[in-house]
């Protein structure tokens, strides 16, 4: 198998250096296998994977029955796009919308993917059921946001770097500052079709809104008619300790976008979900994906979601999340500023003068522990679902030392 591959890291690392685009600068650890919590690296060394690929692996690595799934459906029939039918595709509508408690479903691939899909339904929706002039629809976004990377999201993206050097924009959005409601109430006009919002912002580096501003929005997008789309592609799916980050304040969003963890790491898959007044307004050719919707995406979407129920994984982050992070605001380093999140969505953040999350990142992963920071100067803890009690101590009895060095 590949694990006996002749290449150290340092090799591995040297080629995708030499020939692959630098549009990231990951830690210099080369994985090669991955079981529940744990990965490898090439040289055998075992880490406990604190990212889960930004929760696209919330039922853990490789999990066997969604790639019991994966392998059946491999054999029998991996795609067919959506010129014909397949028999995977009813079944996931069916059973996600049972789950999630949607009417509707439109599955893509990635999660950028989604929320222009979601984009282009609510655009549609504004000129076809609430009648905003042709043209002239508005969408509001938060500041800090993340949606991906296409050109028309980074067009509402308030991160300088996603921008520069990426223009022309798409127009017709509107940046508001994130988790003040009356900055929404005042930014809505009769041409505003949605506001689109992550219920914890993720890679705005885990930024929990104050209590009631879910329920507040879904108040104000109620009252003038705008739709409220929740981002949920990192929230999602169990991660803060919900099935949806919404769902602890009881707020149902209008449209939902989910992705990530929805194919369990297996396989991108991603979707809308919503109401049939919204996504009843695609027609025949008005959208579309070659993969998406496929058999095997289905298919291990399907199990990649009874796992996560069947398996008690919600309430796992809920519990577990909340001792995790308890445990990591008692250390009482000279270096945090703030210990926040919510379920297994943990953000650490460090004072101005610590000297940036890198460095600290780098020495957790000496000590087995693999985090990414996010925005310089936070650490994000946001392991697998499954993860254990005594995983937890075994992490924290690692993490003490790095967050107490000098
Ligand atoms: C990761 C993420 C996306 C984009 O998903 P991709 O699969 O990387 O395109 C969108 N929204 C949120 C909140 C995310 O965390």
């Amino acid at each position: 198998m590949s694990i006996a591959l002749n290449y150290s890291s340092e090799d591995l690392i040297d080629l995708e250096d030499r020939y692959g685009a630098h549009n990231y600068r990951p830690l210099d650890v080369v994985l090669s296998k991955g079981e529940g919590v744990w990965v490898w690296d090439v040289e055998g060394n075992r880490y406990m994977d604190c990212l889960s690929a930004y929760s696209a692996v919330n039922q853990g690595h490789a999990h066997p029955r969604i790639r019991q799934a994966l392998i059946e459906q491999a054999e029998r029939l991996p795609l067919t796009s959506r010129a014909f039918r397949n028999d995977q595709l009813g079944l996931f509508y069916q059973e996600v919308c049972n789950l999630t408690g949607y009417e509707m479903a439109l599955p893509m691939n990635t999660g950028a993917e989604a929320v222009e899909t979601a984009l282009k339904a609510a655009r549609k929706w504004s000129y076809t059921v609430k009648g905003v002039p042709d043209g002239q629809a508005k969408i509001i976004a938060c500041q800090g946001n993340f949606a991906g990377r296409t050109i028309s999201i980074i067009s509402f993206s308030s991160e300088p770097q996603y921008r520069d050097g990426f223009g022309p924009f798409t127009p017709g959005f509107k940046i508001i500052p994130y988790g003040d409601a009356k900055a929404l109430k005042d930014a809505i006009t009769p041409d505003t079709a949605a506001f689109i919002v992550e219920p914890i912002q993720g890679e705005g580096g885990v930024i929990v809104p104050p209590d009631g501003y879910l329920t507040q929005v879904r108040d104000i997008c109620s009252r003038h008619n705008v739709l409220m789309i929740a981002d949920e592609i990192q929230t999602g799916l169990g991660r803060t300790g919900k099935l949806f980050a919404c769902d602890h304040e009881d707020v149902q969003p209008d449209v939902i976008t989910i992705g990530k963890a929805l194919s369990g790491g297996y396989y991108p898959v991603s979707a809308v979900l919503a109401s049939r007044e919204v996504l009843g307004v695609f027609n025949p050719g008005d959208h579309g994906s070659t993969f998406g919707g496929n058999p095997l995406g289905m298919a291990v979407a399907r199990e990649a979601l009874r796992v996560l129920v069947e398996e008690n994984m919600i309430k796992n982050a809920a519990e577990l999340g909340e001792y995790f992070q308890d445990q990591l605001a008692e250390i009482n380093s000279p270096h945090v500023k703030e210990v926040r999140g919510k379920g297994l969505l943990i953000g650490v953040e460090l004072k101005p003068g610590s000297g940036g999350a890198r460095r600290f990142c780098e020495a957790l992963q000496e000590r087995g522990i693999l985090a990414k920071e996010t925005h310089h100067n936070i650490i994000r803890f946001a392991p697998p679902l499954v993860i254990t009690r005594q995983d937890i101590d075994w992490t924290l009895d690692r993490i003490r030392p790095v967050l107490l060095m000098d």
